[in-house]
């Protein structure tokens, strides 16, 4: 007799990726399609599922004067993924001379873009110049000192605000905690007067406002509350100090659930009123920096299981999906929900691993699963950000391929890295 295996209630059907038929489907189209067309892994995105988190955040903020929701670049860059949020209306918070020119081409107006990142280079900032941005966040003086140089040579005035280090635990994963003052992120608060009082003597540079950012996936949002007040407090010092301070960023960070027996993380409708009530009178044009949020739960990797092999505590499903694909679980540990396709009534429990040449290529240990075989499709869930954005050709395996779901409709929108490309490397005739 065997004891019942401790499996947690089924999850809830997510928005994108409905089960019908027995099948899960990418909105109305049927994942075994896909993967025969395009081959496995491929990531699959859900345009509705963005639109709805997009809609559903605007409408958080909607009591807030104008906002600017500026998408996060870096959880999900591929060019039909950005044409999807600027066709919503949504900005973007770009780290990169690249992600600059990805927004652009996908269509978002420069005055919706904000310059982020610790380490812009003077090429970056003469390219956000040319091309025009709503502001760069600096995040040290040497910064501001660099960029008045080249605004300067262009003729140009940069709009700048500072982004301050209000020394928070974001109570998120080690690696992408941002707000601690041993954080390389930011100016410290205290520094903001000093700071701005340099902007003013420096040729080239209009002063914005302050920018903040104290890590991703949260889920809490007490060190965000925490963090705005700090923002708001520097605010009114600096204006009294006699600066003009027209924008706050309050950077990104809402979690989303990726394990649907955890506790939900804090929906976009309290995060906007926390926001409304501690930003009251601050009199400033507020801008947003959301990722994760808006694409995380609107992708899934499909993957085929190559074979199962058994194992000392539990067999082995190993997929043609690997770490270089989803880094996630191996980087930061982080607990990814894992479906068959085609679910069967039948359970198991196993470890779930890539093929690439390292332990940390493991998905899950000791999961609950519906029972899967050689050449069955499984699907990794909430992989739409810090996914395919963080993918690698690690053991020599090409980049995945992309593919974006709207109703019936789907386009493949990114190709699979064909491998001659990885092969261009050269031997040098004199070796
Ligand atoms: C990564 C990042 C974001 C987006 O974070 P999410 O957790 O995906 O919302 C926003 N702003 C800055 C400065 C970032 O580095």
């Amino acid at each position: 007799m065997i004891a019942p295996l401790p499996f947690p209630a089924a999850p809830e059907p997510t928005h994108g990726f409905p089960l019908r038929d027995g099948i899960v489907h990418g909105e109305e189209v049927p994942l075994p399609l896909i993967a025969r067309e395009v081959g496995t892994p491929v990531f699959v995105y859900s345009a509705s599922a963005m639109r709805q988190e997009a809609r559903r955040l605007r409408s958080a903020l909607a009591s807030l004067a104008d906002p600017l929701i500026a998408y996060a670049v870096k959880a999900n860059p591929n060019a039909a993924v950005l044409a999807t949020l600027a066709r919503e209306g949504l900005g973007a918070d770009v780290v990169s001379g690249g992600e600059y020119r990805r927004a652009r081409a996908a269509g978002v107006p420069p005055e919706k873009i904000v310059f982020s990142g610790v380490g812009k280079t003077a090429a970056e900032m003469a390219l956000a110049l040319d091309g025009g941005l709503c502001q760069f966040n600096l995040e040290s003086l040497a910064e501001a000192e660099m960029l008045s140089a080249v605004a300067t040579a262009l003729g140009r005035t940069a709009p700048v605000a500072f982004r301050v280090n209000p020394d928070v635990a974001a109570g998120s994963h080690a690696k992408i905690s941002t707000g601690a003052a041993h954080n390389k992120f930011g100016i410290a608060i205290s520094e903001a007067s000093t700071a701005c009082a340099r902007v003013r003597e420096l040729p080239g540079l209009r002063l914005c406002g302050f920018a903040v950012h104290i890590g991703s996936q949260l889920t809490s949002l007490a060190p965000l509350e925490e963090a705005f007040g700090k923002v708001g407090a520097t605010i009114e010092r600096l204006r009294r100090e006699g600066h003009d301070i027209c924008t706050a960023d309050l950077g990104g960070g809402l979690g989303i659930r990726y394990d649907p027996a955890a506790p939900r993380p804090p929906t976009p409708e309290a995060y906007g009123a926390l926001v409304a009530r501690v930003t009251r009178g601050w009199d400033v044009r507020l801008i947003f920096e959301p990722g994760r949020l808006i694409v995380g739960e609107a992708g899934v990797l499909l993957t085929e299981v190559i074979r199962v092999k058994p194992g000392p505590r539990h067999p082995f499903v190993i997929l043609d999906a690997a770490m270089n694909d989803l880094m996630r679980p191996s980087l930061y540990d982080a607990w990814h929900e894992i479906d068959a396709v085609q679910p069967k009534a039948d359970r198991m429990i196993a470890d779930v691993v890539g093929p690439v040449c390292e332990t940390g290529d493991t998905f899950a240990v000791a999961r609950p699963l519906e029972r899967v075989a050689a050449g069955e499709l499984m699907i990794i869930r909430t992989a739409g950000a810090y996914a395919a954005s963080m993918g690698s050709t690690y053991n020599s395996r090409p980049l995945t391929p992309e593919v974006l779901v709207d109703g019936g409709n789907w386009a493949v929108i990114r190709p699979r890295q064909d491998i001659e490309a990885l092969l261009r490397e050269r031997v040098p005739a004199w070796l």
